[in-house]
């Protein structure tokens, strides 16, 4: 009988092991899952009555976190740009979506056919990436280029081979509810899995460069309640795969994930509705986000504790 895993390197064993199904059947409690659901509504229906009639508030991972860390940094204003380092993580997940999606008649595709044939589609789109595209000159297109497809062969090299069967989806747009001023929004890098009947069979990924940190695991807990209200299936696990490294950090899903990440989650909102539409005024708290603060240099806090840091690293 053929090996099904032959040809496929340790790591991309090492990372198919940490993801697979292992035990008995995941099977959350309806109950639970219902009162998490109905908790959410009845929460983001009070937090509605403080808006004002026209108002609606947009929730992310990113603005969860932002104001759970630093409120005086959430509110600055965001002066994002496409740059080389932000885009070729959205170009990445573009030439993996084709991965998954290419024909077998063209026979396997390198990093660099799927970063071209993605550059191409994402420089149609009217979106401000397809501006940026455009705007490229020919030395930064080859430097996004060549930063893309590195990153590309990570995922190719390191990351288990997707089986149709896995019914694997990139760039999963999810939001809830679909009604009301409060939307809970977010885009997956990458999942697989479906629910069968009540089992959880979902897998949800992040892809990210660098160190892992707290809070790639709070994002992914974000994910994972998002996924629960709008599916009312949780994912059976969540996990950050590291391309630099190769290594997939997994969690099974639990009650008790899922009841932290709404808590943080309704911490979170009840705070940018502090800031945003009650004119609270914001407080400080120096920390990691320090690093990429545009306050900087004029923040006192801020000063203290990067230069504590420096002095103990
Ligand atoms: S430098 Fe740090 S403490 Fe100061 S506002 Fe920015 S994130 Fe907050």
């Amino acid at each position: 009988m053929n090996d099904p895993l032959e040809g496929w390197s340790p790591v991309q064993q090492r990372t198919l092991n940490v993801l697979r199904r292992g035990g008995d059947p995941v099977i959350f409690n309806p109950e639970f899952v219902e009162n998490v659901r109905a908790e959410m509504r009845e929460a983001l229906n009070h937090f509605a009555a403080r808006l004002d009639p026209d108002e609606e508030i947009w929730v992310s991972k990113h603005r969860i976190a932002s104001v759970l860390e630093c409120e005086e940094h959430h509110l600055q204003p965001d002066e994002f740009e496409w740059t080389t380092a932000n885009a070729k993580g959205t170009i990445a997940h573009r030439a993996i979506e084709l991965l998954l999606s290419w024909p077998p008649r063209l026979g396997d595709p390198t990093p660099i056919d799927l970063v071209d044939q993605a550059l191409a589609r994402l420089a149609d789109e009217s979106r401000s990436i397809g501006q940026w595209i455009n705007g490229l000159s020919p030395a930064e297109d080859a430097d996004v280029r060549g930063q893309t497809a590195v990153r590309v062969t990570q995922f190719v090299e390191n990351f288990p081979p997707l089986s149709p069967r896995w019914a694997p989806v990139t760039e999963a747009s999810v939001r809830w509810p679909n009604i009301g001023p409060i939307t809970l929004a977010g885009k997956v890098d990458l999942l697989f899995g479906r629910p069968n009947g009540r089992e959880s069979r979902k897998v949800i990924i992040d892809l990210k460069t660098g160190r892992p940190n707290a809070r790639h695991r709070q994002d992914l807990a974000f994910y994972a309640l998002l996924e629960t209200l709008v599916r009312e299936v949780p994912p059976r696990k969540v996990a950050t795969f590291y391309l630099d490294s190769a290594e997939a950090h997994a969690d099974d899903v639990s009650e008790r994930m899922l009841e932290t990440a709404m808590r943080r989650t309704l911490d979170g909102i009840h705070r940018i509705i502090e800031l945003e539409s009650e004119n609270r005024p914001p407080t400080r708290q120096p920390g990691v986000s320090c690093r990429w603060c545009p306050l900087g240099e004029s923040c006192h806090d801020g000063l203290a504790y990067l230069s504590g840091r420096l002095a103990t690293n």
